[in-house]
């Protein structure tokens, strides 16, 4: 998608600060950090939101999630703990509409969300 603005980093056209990337997925560090860590785990595929996600698409789902626990472990936060997000439409709080996963950590996280 043209005007989207994770298909631009995704293409290198947009300089990101990359953390992990393989034939499915890029994990870059989000700009306006909410926690010590917060990374952006985003499909190579685009597609809006989870909202947006068929039955096709279970595998990259899957993958993204693995992922997430995988940079977890390599960063040595996995023991302490972390909290994945995945923010979807208008009241989920989603902001740019190319699913993607937020993986935070390096502090203490309440439950509910506000
Ligand atoms: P969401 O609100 O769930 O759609 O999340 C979008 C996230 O993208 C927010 O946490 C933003 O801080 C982040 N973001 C926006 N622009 C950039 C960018 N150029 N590079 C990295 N992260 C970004
Ligand atoms: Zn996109």
């Amino acid at each position: 998608m043209s005007d989207c603005l994770f298909c631009k980093i995704i293409a290198g056209e947009i300089p990101s600060k990359l953390v992990y990337q393989d034939d499915v997925c890029v994990a870059f560090n989000d700009i306006s950090p909410q926690a010590p860590t917060h990374v952006l785990i985003v499909p190579r595929e685009h597609f809006d939101s989870l909202d947006k996600a068929e039955k096709h698409q279970k595998e990259t789902l899957g993958h993204l999630l693995l992922t997430a626990a995988d940079i977890a472990r390599d960063k040595n936060f996995a023991a302490d703990g972390y909290r994945v997000v995945i923010n979807t439409n208008r009241d989920g709080g989603q902001t740019v509409y190319h699913l993607h996963v937020h993986l935070l950590a390096g502090r203490p996280f309440i439950f509910p969300p506000g």
